[in-house]
């Protein structure tokens, strides 16, 4: 039994191998998120049949099934794509939750887990659990703070509490050593020792991080919510929960790396903290400066007349649900003989991958959307880039001011077009809190209004 539950727990963790393979290409997604949900009813399923050990755990497991399962497939289908970073956070507390509860179970029913006796639980799975408990724990609070900055429930401004850094290797440094005393003791004062410092060191490594940082933040946090998982698997010993918890570990962590590349900063930095507190600061002056604000027709005008069109989509376009407007925009031009392309910053929108999800919903093929690297270059040629609802990713600031708190994120070089047309409801700042100067250009024409709205008159401006 234990041999074909093991086989089963392979075949389900190469199937998240293929599911994340699948993963990282828009056009190969749908049959990457299939393997991983038969991969992962192959592991439930083994679970259930193979590796409960009565009815009684049994009937628990269903129960558990049914409420969390219904629970989970409700806020999936009831949430806006617009709420995914924060409700991404909000599982991945539950995850850290689960890591505590199920190694605090372990250490007060230790032969329940099969690891020994109290007083006499194995060493090596003393020291399983106490790593657990602490990531457990740090994921759980640390993913809150991120739910509520996410959800403006919190300032996305950092709080700087003074010092902070010697604070934070405080308690880690006292995290380590509870943890040793728990190895060596199992003392379980040690244990809520390590829960309770854990706890707050998650809210104090996140609260200093400010809104402009948060993509890393979601992707750090789960990370460590997939180590977490690893750590109960141990804990369980459940091979399938070793695998998949270090799968989303590894990945998480790549992502981040891959995010702060993005954004042109350092990991440690953002660890650290404190980036974003000047939000709203610089976004305020704007009163000398004049811009050029233009109406559906004269738009499409100069992208009917183009000869080539880069679409630029951003938070304003989700918001608005602007995606398929935006895609008769462009089949409507393409009928003109215009060519469109979309160029997507790698972090547009709130979530990894926001932008290209919207744009495979409203069925634009793929061969026409393009990552920033490969798309950079060719603003220079194009007539017309259509900003549509993005604003920091195309903030000229970061390449050319050495003073703006973005400064060596990589942009959308949008300024380099013959026209940049901006589609967005005011002046007003994006996400980082940052006054964008493209407004005030020369070859910038403002089209002020709701994403969807404005696309919608340019279309019909075109077909007239
Ligand atoms: P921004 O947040 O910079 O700008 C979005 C713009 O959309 C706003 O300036 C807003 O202006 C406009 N907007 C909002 N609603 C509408 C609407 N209905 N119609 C038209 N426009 C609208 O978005 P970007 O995508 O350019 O940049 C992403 C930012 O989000 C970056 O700072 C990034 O660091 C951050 N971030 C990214 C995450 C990720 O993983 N991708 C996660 C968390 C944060 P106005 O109010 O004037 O309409």
């Amino acid at each position: 039994m234990t041999n074909i539950a093991a086989f089963l727990y392979l075949v389900s963790g190469v199937l998240f191998i293929l599911a994340l393979r699948g993963l990282s290409h828009p056009a190969t997604s749908r049959r990457g998120n299939l393997y991983g949900m038969i991969g992962m009813g192959i592991a439930v399923l083994t679970t259930l049949v193979l590796a409960t050990p009565n009815f009684g755990g049994f009937v628990l497991i269903i129960l558990g099934l049914a409420i969390g399962g219904s629970a989970g497939a409700y806020i999936a289908r009831t949430i806006a794509m617009t709420s995914m970073p924060q409700l991404v956070a909000g599982f991945h507390s539950l995850v850290g939750l689960a890591a505590v509860l199920v190694a605090a179970s372990a250490l007060y029913t230790p032969d329940a887990f099969g690891i020994g006796q109290i007083g006499q639980i194995h060493t090596e799975a003393r020291i399983e659990m106490a790593i657990g408990v602490a990531i457990g724990a740090l994921t759980f609070t640390g993913s809150i703070i991120a739910f509520l900055k996410l959800n403006g429930r919190m300032s996305g401004k950092p709080i700087l509490l003074p010092f902070r850094h010697l604070i934070n290797i405080a308690l880690a440094v006292l995290i380590v050593l509870f943890i040793i005393g728990l190895a060596v003791t199992e003392s379980h004062f040690c244990f809520w020792a390590v829960v309770a410092l854990s706890l707050l060191l998650g809210i104090l490594l996140i609260v200093p991080i400010g809104g402009a940082d948060m993509p890393v933040v979601v992707s750090m946090l789960n990370s460590y919510s997939g180590w977490a998982a690893a750590g109960i698997g141990f804990t369980l010993g459940n091979l399938a929960l070793i695998i998949t918890g270090a799968l989303v570990g590894s990945s998480g962590a790549i992502l981040s790396y891959i995010m702060c590349k993005g954004m042109n900063r350092s990991f440690i930095s953002v660890i650290l903290g404190g980036f974003g507190g000047e939000m709203s600061g610089s976004a305020a002056d704007t009163s000398d400066k004049t811009v050029k604000l233009g109406s559906a027709e004269d738009a499409a005008y100069l992208m009917a007349n183009a000869s080539k069109v880069i679409i630029v989509p951003g938070y304003g376009m989700a918001v608005a649900q602007a995606q398929h407007a935006l895609r008769e925009l462009a089949d409507n031009l393409k009928k003109n003989g215009v060519e469109v392309k979309y160029a997507i910053h790698p972090v547009a929108g709130r979530m990894p991958g926001h932008m290209n999800v919207l744009l495979a919903e409203a069925n634009v093929p793929y061969d026409e959307v393009f990552e920033l690297e490969d798309i950079n270059s060719e603003f220079a040629q194009a007539d017309v880039a259509y900003v549509i609802g993005a604003n920091d990713v195309t903030n000229p600031a970061a390449r050319d001011d050495k003073s703006s708190p973005i400064y060596g994120m990589p942009i959308l070089d949008v300024d380099k077009a013959k026209t940049c047309l901006f589609v967005k409801r005011s002046l007003g700042s994006g996400y980082a809190g940052i006054d964008n100067t493209l407004f005030y250009k020369d070859g910038t024409m403002m089209l002020l209004g709701d994403a969807k709205k404005v696309t919608e008159e340019i279309n019909k401006a075109i077909a007239h």
